[in-house]
């Protein structure tokens, strides 16, 4: 992040029983997703079947951590923490994986960021033992 770059507020994860191995890899600086072993089915975000098929038979693999800028918008007023901030960009990124993630694009001017851009993921520090994934211009 450059030194005129303000932080983005970046909030601790709570974790639960499906979740938590996507959040270990995370503060491990690993993307990892779910597979559905049944159906060949990429599964964003974490949970415990295939929203496909309904098996449980999932597996989880460590992903590229790249993708494309799928859609974004530049946001100028927010709220809270969040207002200090702006502007800032809330993107739908498409990993080469397949599934599409909503995420910021971080580290770089808003104006840079381009439909089809590609992007690879950075992880935040929560500062309390977990780590947030975003996606920065590759
Ligand atoms: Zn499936």
């Amino acid at each position: 992040m450059s030194d005129d770059t303000p932080a983005l507020p970046t909030n601790a994860p709570h974790p639960n029983e499906d979740s938590k191995p996507f959040w270990d890899a995370a503060a491990e600086g690993r993307f990892a997703l779910q597979h559905c072993d049944d159906c060949d089915t990429v599964i964003w975000w974490p949970r415990a079947l295939c929203p496909a098929c309904s098996s449980f038979d999932l597996t989880w693999y460590d992903a590229s951590g790249n993708g494309r800028v799928y859609s974004y918008t530049v946001v100028h007023r927010s709220v809270g923490g969040w207002n200090a901030v702006t502007p800032y960009v809330v993107a739908y990124v498409e990993l080469d994986e397949g599934p599409r993630v909503m995420t910021n694009i971080v580290d770089c001017d808003p104006d840079a960021v381009s439909i089809d851009a590609p992007v690879r993921v950075v992880f935040h520090d929560t500062g309390e033992g977990w780590a947030l994934p975003r996606f920065t211009l590759a």
